[in-house]
């Protein structure tokens, strides 16, 4: 079978254009994070591209070396902004893999000792928190942390 290709109609191109609103934490020229609306723990951040990709495998490497860059500092201004223990960091490849929505992003989300994740898609969180939660990030990198 060939490889899929990447839907410029998925969500995250209609977030990228403006389309659809996010709750965003950063921005920079290549990369964009926002809170995901399914947290699976406080303060679930998503990191994503601006260039298309459906995922890792068909990424530019130059693409995938800002993510990373953006993945570094989002995971840096997280960890500061909920005071957590530690941070899990993940990425899924098509329906087998897991992956749900088509455009190549990066889960960053804040660990607490002894408190398990949530499960992947489970339910919608409140705007206001998601907002709140944002803002949170947005100051803990403006105050360079
Ligand atoms: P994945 O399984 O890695 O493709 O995960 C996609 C993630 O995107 C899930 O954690 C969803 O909760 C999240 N998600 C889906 N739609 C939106 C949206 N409009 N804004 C923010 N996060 C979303």
């Amino acid at each position: 079978m060939a490889d899929a290709q990447y839907d410029p109609d998925n969500i995250f191109a209609k977030i990228l254009r403006g389309e659809i609103p996010c709750h965003r934490a950063y921005e920079d020229a290549d990369t964009l994070a926002f809170m995901d609306v399914m947290p699976q723990g406080e303060g679930h951040t998503l990191v994503i591209p601006k260039a298309p990709s459906r995922g890792l495998l068909d990424a530019d490497p130059a693409a995938l070396a800002s993510l990373m860059a953006s993945v570094q500092t989002v995971a840096r201004a997280v960890k500061a902004a909920f005071e957590a223990d530690g941070l899990t960091v993940f990425q899924f490849n098509e329906p087998a893999g897991g992956q749900t929505v088509f455009h190549l992003h990066i889960h960053v989300i804040p660990r607490f000792e002894g408190v398990p994740l949530k499960r992947h898609e489970g339910g919608m969180a409140d705007n206001a928190v998601l907002a709140e939660h944002a803002a949170r990030i947005r100051a803990a990198l403006e105050a360079g942390r």
